[in-house]
């Protein structure tokens, strides 16, 4: 299938997103470039987008066949996927199981200790604001998600905690954070959008703790597209 830039409705930071003949459908293209740090940061990183759409979709299969819909329908090549047309939620839905990043900085911490129950904190999706920490009240009263809304995707959430953290365990992988979105698709089911991938994810090696993520990129560790196929071929060669 050819993608025309003519049909083209979203460039975003590492995807594009085209429109297809069924309203209901969009075609998602993964693409090469890597941002940090609300975009301060630039940079490609070789075959990123064949990686992360493989890994997406490995997931996403993984975790529709255990209960939760997500927006993936079928490939169509090494780079783009059809999806379900949803809206999506703006709010970034951030899971942590063990402290780093933001949450490392905000309470002055190291990172790497292990929280006693996940936590899950929601950031508004606005670049302008660099995707400010809100509550549910701001959620709410805002108008980005109803109490329902948030009620569903935070069941939803915390299954997919359960799921990956078993699939990670089981190729020698901590899933030490990550970031979802959700959408709502044009019957207003809430379902898993956007990818799952080590750009949106923090993935430590269990022996070594070597990170298999986008922090390499970050932080200018090197060996980014290495740690990504690494993640790839454990997840490959993994019988669900
Ligand atoms: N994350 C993401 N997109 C964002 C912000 C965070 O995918 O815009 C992911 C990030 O890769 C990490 C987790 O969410 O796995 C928590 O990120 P954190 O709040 O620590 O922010 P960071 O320091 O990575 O910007």
């Amino acid at each position: 299938m050819i993608l025309l830039e003519e049909n083209m409705i979203y460039e975003g930071k590492a995807k594009k997103v085209y429109s297809t003949t069924d309203p209901n459908k969009i075609i998602i293209y993964y693409k090469d470039d890597a941002t940090a740090f609300n975009s301060l940061k630039k940079g490609v990183i070789q075959n990123k987008g064949i990686l992360n759409k493989e890994i997406t979709t490995i997931i996403f299969e993984y975790l529709n066949s255990n209960g939760i819909n997500t927006h993936l329908i079928e490939n169509i090549n090494d780079r783009a996927q059809i999806c379900t047309k949803v809206d999506i939620i703006p709010l970034e839905v951030i899971v942590r199981n063990v402290v780093a990043g933001s949450m490392a900085k905000l309470f002055m911490m190291q990172e790497g200790q292990v929280l006693s129950e996940a936590v899950i904190e929601i950031c508004y999706k606005k670049d302008e604001l660099a995707d400010p920490m809100i509550n549910d009240f701001h959620a709410v009263s805002l108008g980005f998600a109803t109490k329902e809304d948030l009620d569903n995707m935070y069941e939803q959430t915390k299954k997919i905690n359960t799921l990956l953290k078993d699939f990670f365990d089981k190729i020698g992988i901590i899933l030490v954070d990550f970031k979802i979105e959700f959408g709502k698709d044009h019957q207003g089911n809430i379902i898993l959008a956007d990818e799952i991938s080590p750009d949106c994810c923090r993935l430590w090696d269990k022996e070594t703790k070597k990170k298999l993520d986008k922090d390499r990129f970050r932080r200018d560790l090197g060996d980014i597209e290495d740690a990504y196929q690494e993640v790839l071929k454990r997840i490959k060669g993994m019988t669900l």
